[in-house]
């Protein structure tokens, strides 16, 4: 497509100005203007011109409001712009974050509603919202379960036991808080092993992180062992609890015996994922640990007038402020209009959307962790399309030709050629099925035609892309004629 760049004629525009009813301004003093302007290069473009370049950029690039978008553990569902335009709202998105308390009690009242609506959810009765991302929710957590240890007299506790199908976040934020990170052994079911927990938690154990349903989509269906593990030794249970898409309205993290858990807004509830933020990654405690969350925190006064709390403040702020409030609204709003009946629907959808497709493509892709229903998530191996010469990445460059995003591929590390795949809750039979139909037809090339998958994309504006170069090297700007293209 050609770019606004490459029609910069003279004499077109986009804008009409009133007539001038003031007097005429001698203009920028010279020497500070540049000759003519027109060598800056700025584009001169029609009103349409400009609207169509912008529409045609926007249907280039894959979105949700194009087509599913089948990432395993991101849940990329499709969020109603109601949210948006709430989160928009001038009264909520103007305050200042410095304003007394008094000035703002709609806001304040907000953040504490769906403080205590996030602990009803999850079983707990401490909350921050604070934190900005989920991997910053995990950090918090691990904080606040240092300081817990610490007013204990036990500050030496500095392990964090986690599974080998962990999320990359929970190495690195255990790490981050100065913890060491202890592995504990999968079984054959892809569920934590019991044995190998038992023979790590000990003395020097802070806490056990654990995805549930795990980064396989597997629940661990015995937790309530686990944590009991875990406690038995004088430690805490972390909940990653990222993907709560599985579990809302059904099970609740305090119940099976976890002590904190952070929630992604940014992935379960109504804020898209991707792009960059901003995100939300609120962590909820048991009351033991709620004296330790960060501050300030929302509290209610015996007059009934919501407060920013400061008292003890165990380790500082996680953000300058008190939250990114534009992600809060759109889960308040989201959870408020789903109801606790929506909510728990929306859960049994994404689980049932997922076992579909599961069986849909079990005759067609290997799954090393079959062992019957899955949660919101099912991880499929590419092994059999890989002795073709068709490796996972052929596949995901493949559905792009289909006009599909492709699901995450080669996550968790515990799979070889993983496709990791997450329908959600949003996604009708029809897009589930085009998905389905895709992968199938998609297998059968990797039997009959493997170079149609492995020369793939050929349909997309830019074809197979070099990914490091594109990481290392970004560039943003349309290629110049001849250019490489990465
Ligand atoms: C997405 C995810 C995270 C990290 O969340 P961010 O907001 O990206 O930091 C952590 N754990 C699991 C299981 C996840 O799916």
């Amino acid at each position: 497509m050609k770019s606004i760049f490459g029609f910069c004629s003279r004499g077109r525009t986009g804008v009409s100005l009133p007539a001038l009813d003031v007097p005429r301004s001698e203009g920028i003093p010279e020497g500070l203007s540049r000759e003519d302007d027109g060598n800056v290069g700025l584009p001169r473009a029609s009103e349409g011109q400009v609207v169509r370049h912008f529409v045609n950029l926007s249907t280039r690039n894959y979105h949700v409001d194009k087509g599913m978008y089948p990432l395993g553990s991101c849940t990329m569902k499709y969020n109603p712009k109601l949210h948006e335009n709430l989160a928009r709202m001038e009264g909520m998105a103007s305050v200042h974050p410095l304003c007394p308390d008094d000035q703002v009690q709609g806001t304040l009242e907000m953040m504490h509603h769906l403080g205590e609506l996030l602990c009803e959810i999850t079983g707990f009765s401490g909350v921050t919202l604070q934190p900005a991302a989920g991997a910053q929710g995990e950090y918090c957590g691990i904080l606040l379960i240092k300081s817990y240890h610490e007013s204990r007299g036990e500050s030496h506790r500095n392990e964090v036991l986690m599974p080998d199908s962990a999320h990359g976040t929970n190495p690195a934020t255990s790490t981050l808080a100065d913890c060491v990170v202890v592995g504990v052994e999968s079984n054959a079911q892809g569920l934590v092993d019991p044995e190998d927990l038992r023979r790590k938690a000990g003395p020097n154990t802070a806490a056990f992180m654990l995805t549930n349903p795990n980064t396989l989509g597997l629940f661990e269906s015995h937790i309530e062992e686990l944590t009991a593990i875990v406690h038995g030794a004088g430690g805490l249970n972390y909940m990653d609890g990222a993907n709560m898409n599985a579990l809302l309205g059904i099970a609740r993290p305090g119940d099976m015996g976890f002590d904190v858990c952070h929630l992604n807004l940014h992935k379960t509830f109504s804020t898209p994922h991707g792009g960059g933020g901003p995100g939300s990654g609120p962590v909820a405690c048991s009351a033991e640990l709620a004296p330790f969350l960060p501050e300030p925190v929302v509290r209610k006064d015996s007059r009934g007038v919501y407060r920013l709390h400061r008292e003890r403040d165990p380790f500082g702020r996680l953000l300058a402020f008190h939250g990114h409030i534009g992600v809060l609204l759109k889960a308040y709003a989201y959870i408020l209009t789903m109801g606790a009946e929506g909510l728990r629907e929306a859960s049994e959808a994404a689980l049932i959307n997922a076992n579909y497709l599961k069986a849909r493509l079990s005759e067609y892709f290997d799954n090393p962790f079959d062992n019957g229903p899955c949660m919101h998530e099912f991880v499929l191996s590419g092994e059999r399309q890989a002795a073709k010469g068709v490796k996972t990445l052929d596949i995901a460059k493949r559905l792009l030709d289909y006009g599909l995003h492709a699901p995450t591929v080669y996550f968790p590390l515990i799979v070889h050629e993983a496709l990791m795949i997450e329908p959600t809750d949003t996604e009708g039979i029809e897009e589930l099925d085009r998905f389905a139909d895709a992968m199938i037809s998609i297998a059968r090339e990797a039997e009959e035609k493997p170079h149609l998958v492995t020369d793939a994309p050929v349909n997309t504006p830019v074809l197979r892309l070099d990914e490091v170069k594109a990481v290392k090297d970004l560039c943003l700007v349309e290629p110049r004629e001849g250019g490489d293209g990465a």
